[in-house]
């Protein structure tokens, strides 16, 4: 596999085309960004290990009959995908209240929510990724008819399946963000799964192991990071 031309840079990974039209590799940064780009920084050893969690979690969606676009690890900070043709939407699944939940609909931070959330932001960057209903997704006609449906049940599982992993290993999974792709009709997971996209409490002590360390000026951002990679690999 010969590594080629730079695709596309976003905030926090690259994306290189390969020889194989159908292949590319994503590469993992360490900077991050929050609060829509106004707030930058470096979080040393954040790439490789989100590459690394990203890559055991998505061996695990496959083993349970969730399609990713994993392919392979290539390096400490770079995997192998399948090229997706990427839907605009961040599909966010909520356990317990954190975040825009709580400001939304009042609920303080660590509240259990009666049953899951699955919402629907629209990945648009001059738009500030707004929450969308529905309806707004019909009229913007993202998606094809069936497949939001399908987006929320497979949002749903991933959720049950994550939340068991990360649980067995004294970790809350509070809420997270997938976004998925097409390869032809089939939808499939995509981008990446980590503390930067996942909310993570230890069990015992409710200390937050995820990006909140970061936008919230927490401290111990690194070690975190590192501790999530050490409970995902046991
Ligand atoms: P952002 O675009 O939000 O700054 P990143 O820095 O994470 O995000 O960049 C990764 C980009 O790659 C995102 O736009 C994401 O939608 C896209 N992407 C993720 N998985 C795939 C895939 N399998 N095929 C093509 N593009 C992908
Ligand atoms: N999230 C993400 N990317 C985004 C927005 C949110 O990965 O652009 C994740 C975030 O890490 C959290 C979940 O989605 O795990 C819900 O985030 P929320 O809506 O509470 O937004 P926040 O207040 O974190 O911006």
């Amino acid at each position: 596999m010969i590594k080629g031309e730079k695709l596309y840079e976003g905030k926090a990974k690259i994306v290189y085309e390969t020889d194989n039209e159908s292949l590319v590799v994503q590469e993992f940064k360490n900077e991050a960004t929050a609060f829509d780009g106004k707030k930058k920084g470096i979080i040393t050893g954040k790439g490789s290990a989100n590459t690394q969690i990203s890559a055991v979690l998505f061996s695990l969606l496959e083993a349970s009959g969730i399609p990713t676009h994993f392919k392979e690890l290539l390096s400490e900070n770079e995997m192998l995908i399948l090229k997706l043709q990427m839907i605009p939407l961040e599909v966010v699944v909520r356990n317990i209240a954190a975040g825009s939940l709580s400001k939304r609909i009042g609920y303080k931070e660590g509240v259990s929510l009666k049953n899951p959330i699955v919402e629907f932001y629209y990945k648009d960057d001059k738009l500030g990724d707004p929450l969308l209903t529905r309806a707004h997704i019909d009229e913007l006609e993202i998606l094809k008819s069936g497949q939001y449906e399908e987006l929320r049940i497979m949002a749903l599982k991933v959720n049950e399946v994550l939340k068991k992993y990360f649980g067995d290993r004294d970790l809350d999974l509070v809420d997270f963000k997938l976004e998925f792709g097409l390869k032809g009709n089939q939808i499939i997971v995509g981008d990446e799964i980590s503390p930067d996209t996942c909310r993570l409490w230890d069990r015992g002590t409710k200390e937050k192991l995820d990006k909140d360390r970061f936008r919230r000026d927490l401290g111990n951002i690194e070690g975190a990071y590192r501790e999530v990679l050490r409970r995902v690999k046991e």
